[in-house]
């Protein structure tokens, strides 16, 4: 049987800081994520969340440990990172726009910069995909005159557009207004039942147990609690798990 589309091995990850010690992010991460799930993540400010997901994309070097996506190492030295990066999607809390381009190029300029795709392809399919997040009227606008919400769709139809392998969201509604946060978590579903393999930081609660398939607790660079949502967040068996959850509910 071939192995889950994403095996983290035994990661560490350590942050060198000027003039203080060394701070250990991640302490020896395993997990695995099979093609089509969703893993959901949680745990409290610091505890290395964005570290991990910054690590599965290549965005951060590990110390030690090993990461695989699809039978692919990103340790191997014959693996380009540039290209790793293209087909494993993040999508952050501030949505990372290019500001200087419409919605529509910044859809389709990675296309034709990192997969070489013709003008008129790339545009084309750009324009597919931001029907698809709803931003269908949009194309035409610059990031400054879209709301919130509206950014961080076109930011998903950017991912999307290099048919990602797996897609990582890092907060992607913590900095949104109340009312536009439902809209992208409905965005994300949709994207989970299309069967987007998708690892999820988050705070929302509801949407972590409704489309996760397994859930994290992480705190102080370890997982300190691994299973389904039901199992994590329902009936959580470590005291650190329960006291996280008590404050955040
Ligand atoms: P989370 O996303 O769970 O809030 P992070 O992964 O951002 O946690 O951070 C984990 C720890 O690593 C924190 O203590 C943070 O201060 C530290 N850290 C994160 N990024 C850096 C960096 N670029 N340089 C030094 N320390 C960092
Ligand atoms: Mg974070």
């Amino acid at each position: 049987m071939a192995e889950p589309l994403l095996v983290v091995q035994a990661v560490t990850k350590t942050y060198q800081r000027d003039g203080q010690a060394p701070h250990l992010a991640l302490d020896g991460i395993d997990c695995q994520l099979n093609r089509g799930e969703v893993m959901v993540v949680v745990g409290p400010s610091g505890s290395g969340k964005s570290t991990l997901l910054r690590t599965l994309n290549g965005l951060e070097s590990i110390d030690s440990g090993a990461i695989r996506v699809d039978g692919v190492s990103l340790t191997d030295p014959a693996t380009d990172v540039n290209r790793w990066r293209t087909e494993v999607g993040m999508v952050f809390q501030h949505f990372n726009l290019f500001q200087h381009r419409t919605a529509l190029d910044n859809v389709a300029l990675p296309q034709r910069v990192v997969r070489g795709r013709p003008r008129a392809d790339a545009e084309r399919y750009a324009r597919e995909l931001l029907g698809r997040v709803g931003m269908g009227d949009y194309g035409a606008r610059y990031p400054s005159q879209l709301s919130g919400g509206q950014q961080q769709r076109v930011a998903i139809a950017r991912a999307l557009a290099m048919d990602p392998k797996l897609m990582l969201f890092d907060e992607a509604t913590s900095a949104l207004d109340p009312e536009t946060v439902g809209g992208i978590l409905e965005l994300m579903r949709a994207l989970a039942r299309d069967g987007m393999t998708m690892a999820v930081v988050t705070h929302e609660m509801g949407f972590a147990r409704d489309v996760g398939d397994r859930a994290l607790f992480m705190d102080a660079g370890r997982i300190v609690e691994m299973g389904t949502p039901d199992e994590v967040f329902g009936h959580p068996r470590e005291a650190r798990t329960r006291a996280f959850l008590e404050k955040i509910l």
